[in-house]
């Protein structure tokens, strides 16, 4: 058994035709119940929930007082190579982009690890592209003992790998692991993935399931809303992290909500997700799952992630650059992954989060 069944039962599934039967009351059935199931996370998920917002809102946010208090956990992401074979159509650092290409080198590598351990940051997410000839896996064991150095907590969001590969990297220090499916829809999935290892719908799938049996303490996943229907996308990523969560109970499960922006050499998204849809999708992951974690990235704006903070998020990167040495290499050619659009400093981050009465956490985990 593995998530792949999962997908399969719900292959020839219509989700227009059950989002559009959804009524007012199978949505206020869906919302009064403590332990939900598949269906009610539809229902909670369909566009007639939208008038049930703000009662999504109150329960969620006392759900995530229970289980998290009031903190958000931080972290800031580190590209150490921007090399892919891959072509995935909506990225700029796709094979068939002719932009300039950077790997840091290990004394690189520990000049952006100084300033980003300057601005108070202790949980680092270190990202390449896939183009292991280019960082193969003794390049990265040595970028992560540099790490180990400036950091109490080290994720990675790198080209998906075996099991036994994973083992090393946690072995080596490496707690948890990000992984984006992009796309639950495998039409899509083959649409946009042109060239690759990308292509494998199925290794891609499965790998948070070889992440987690390799030992990460956490693994977080996500759709790029922009590719498919965002209803179904939220549906199957929810799916997802609930199976995970029930088949690896000591793990730690987060889902992501990461939306397509404009990107040198990407495409722009077929869907858009309007912001209230965003709010609706966390809502209702949450009262789906309790104990979940959410994560929002820079990729959205400065205002709408302040008015999130009061919604079920989790957590928060802060401060980010996304081109390969954007933090030391001022003089860098690099080209961005995608544009941040929060571009606060980590202070005036963890600033707006106390006043609006929530904790920062930069540091919830040591590593041996
Ligand atoms: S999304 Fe990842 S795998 Fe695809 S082209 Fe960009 S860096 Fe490469």
């Amino acid at each position: 058994m593995s998530f792949m069944d999962v997908v399969k039962q719900f292959e020839s599934f219509d989700f227009n035709s059950y989002f559009k039967s959804v009524s007012a009351a199978d949505v206020l059935h869906s919302l009064n119940r403590d332990l939900l199931s598949p269906y009610d996370l539809l229902n909670l998920l369909s566009e007639p929930a939208l008038q049930f917002l703000e009662q999504m809102a109150q329960k969620s946010q006392k759900i995530t007082r229970q289980y998290f208090g009031r903190t958000i956990g931080m972290y800031a992401p580190l590209y150490i190579s921007d090399y892919c074979s891959n072509h995935c159509t909506y990225c700029g650092f796709n094979c068939a982009s002719d932009a300039k290409r950077l790997k840091l080198t290990i004394d690189q590598i520990k000049a952006e690890a100084q300033v980003i351990s300057d601005m108070g940051i202790r949980h680092i997410l270190v990202l390449t592209g896939e183009a292991p000839e280019k960082t193969p896996m003794s390049y990265l064991i040595e970028a992560v003992e540099v790490l180990k150095t400036c950091f109490s907590s080290i994720g990675i969001e790198m080209f998906p790998m075996d099991e036994e590969d994973y083992r090393q990297l946690k072995d080596a220090g490496v707690d948890s692991l990000t992984v984006y499916q992009e796309t639950y829809d495998q039409q899509i999935y083959k649409q946009v993935h042109l060239k690759g290892k990308k292509m494998d719908y199925q290794y891609r799938l499965l790998t948070p399931e070889r992440g987690a049996r390799a030992g990460f303490r956490s693994v977080n996943i996500g759709p790029l809303f922009g590719l498919g229907e965002p209803g179904s996308e939220a549906f199957m990523a929810g799916l997802h992290a609930k199976y995970l969560e029930q088949t690896f109970p000591d793990v730690e499960i987060s889902l992501s909500l990461p939306r397509m922006t404009k990107a040198a050499g990407g495409i722009a998204p077929r869907h858009t997700l309007s912001d209230r849809r965003f709010v609706q999708f966390i809502l209702a992951w949450r009262l789906f799952m309790p104990r979940l974690g959410i994560t929002v990235s820079t990729r959205e704006s400065a205002r709408f992630r302040d008015k999130l903070l009061h919604l079920g998020v989790t957590r928060y990167s802060a401060g980010s650059k996304t081109d390969v040495g954007g933090y030391a290499l001022k003089d860098a050619e690099a080209t961005a992954q995608f544009e941040v659009t929060d571009t606060r400093t980590v202070d005036e981050v963890t600033q707006m989060i106390r006043e609006n009465g929530f904790q920062p956490v930069f540091k919830d985990w040591e590593i041996f």
